[in-house]
């Protein structure tokens, strides 16, 4: 059965190019007439300037981002498209991820539920939304995963910035279920607890998950820096895979106590352990006390959360790269990560090599990646893409 908003919006002329090539917003001023009276996340229709039906989607009456594709042409009904849409995400993943046990189950638009985010630990889910129209579906959305993942818990972590530009208002708790404890979950023989109510962003940085993976082979046999650690994702992948030392670092008191149960629970003390404090003034300690290492990995927060921080955002970056290459032996390896939406990947990465060669330092990347498979990209739209990740063998 066909879905049929009485909400019709119509487009500027011309304004349909970047939607025909599979971009799933039309923002305001893209907009020339709206016809209905519509609440923000009301399903609309949205039209080409000539009056042909071009898509279903979320209408905002009040955000940059006025109407997000749920589908092309005619669609089913929004409760029974999101229902078909998570049942193919689970399926993708099952597919790409085998038996991994904590992944991101929806990555919003890229799975083309635009707004919605659920990351599985385990017997447990957390859910981010972000769009208006997601969250009017959000008791449907409870249900369809409820009904086909029968998770522990559902847990809501709608305490992002976000949810302002669509105003929506902060929310944290437990959704559905009951939260049976810490939520487990394992990379490869490392067993990672977290708490999906408390940890950061959903409980983990999943999207790094294939990196760190990738980083053991660095890490063998070497003395490993692991700066941003959180509760030592890379770090304790280094110890797994033999480094001779390893050192943690991360601003945040709980994810270093978190990291350091995790690696004495792992047999790694005393060769790995983790403090707490500035990544920023440990640099500096670190080298007036003349330590060196073989291999640093950098994975900072963003750095930038807009277009207009971005010369500052650089900078920031800039003079990290540069402490981090001090600290750095002659033929070891620098692994570094931007998760800024706001800047490029050629920026960044040029970036990198600006700082290595006022250092006289040259590089060789040895590797180039983005996050994992179950943070899917759609090609025709670059906000679907923020990670950014590469080693480099630094001489
Ligand atoms: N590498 C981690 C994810 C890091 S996310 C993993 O694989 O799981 C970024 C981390 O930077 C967060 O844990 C945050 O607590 C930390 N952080 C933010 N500002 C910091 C600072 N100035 N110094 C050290 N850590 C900081």
């Amino acid at each position: 059965m066909d879905y049929e908003p009485s909400l019709k919006l119509r487009l500027k002329p011309k304004e349909e190019r970047r939607l025909l090539a599979g971009h799933l917003w039309a923002f305001s001023n893209e907009i020339e007439s709206v016809e209905g009276v519509g609440e923000p996340g009301s399903i609309a229709e949205l039209l080409r300037h000539d009056g042909r039906r071009l898509a279903l989607g979320f209408y905002h009456p009040h955000s940059l981002i006025c109407f997000r594709v749920l589908s092309w042409g005619a669609g089913a009904p929004p409760p029974d498209l999101i229902a078909q849409r998570l049942a193919a995400a689970g399926a993708l993943r099952e597919r790409l991820l085998g038996s991994a046990d904590a992944y991101r189950l929806v990555h919003a638009e890229a799975d083309r539920l635009p707004g919605l985010v659920v990351d599985r630990y385990g017997d447990q889910l957390a859910v981010q939304i972000t769009s208006a129209g997601m969250e009017r579906l959000k008791d449907e959305i409870y249900q369809a995963l409820e009904d086909r993942w029968r998770p522990a818990a559902i847990v809501e972590r709608g305490d992002t910035g976000l949810r302002e530009l669509e105003g929506l208002p902060q929310s944290r708790g437990v959704a559905r279920g009951a939260i049976p404890g810490p939520a487990r979950f394992s990379e490869g023989e490392l067993h990672f607890e977290t708490d999906l109510l408390e940890g950061q962003k959903t409980g983990a940085y999943l999207d790094q998950r294939c990196n760190r993976f990738a980083f053991r082979r660095l890490a063998r046999g070497a003395e490993v820096l692991d700066l941003f650690c959180y509760q030592g994702g890379f770090a304790l992948h280094a110890a797994a895979a033999g480094a001779r030392a390893v050192l943690g670092v991360d601003a945040s008191e709980a994810a270093i106590e978190r990291a350091n149960a995790l690696g004495r629970g792992a047999g790694f003390e005393p060769r790995c352990h983790f403090v707490c404090g500035d990544a920023f003034s440990i640099l500096r300690e670190l080298r007036a006390q003349g330590r060196r290492f073989e291999v640093v990995n950098l994975d900072p927060p963003s750095f930038t959360r807009s277009k207009k921080q971005v010369a500052a955002a650089r900078r920031g970056y800039r003079s990290l790269h540069r402490e981090a290459l001090l600290l750095l032996k002659p033929g070891g390896f620098l692994a570094t990560s931007c998760c800024s939406h706001h800047l490029e990947e050629g920026v960044f990465l040029s970036d990198v090599e600006r700082a290595a060669h006022a250092l006289g330092r040259r590089l060789q990347q040895v590797r180039r990646a983005g996050a994992g498979p179950d943070h899917p990209v759609l090609p025709a739209m670059p906000e679907t893409a923020y990670l950014k990740c590469a080693f480099y063998r630094v001489s």
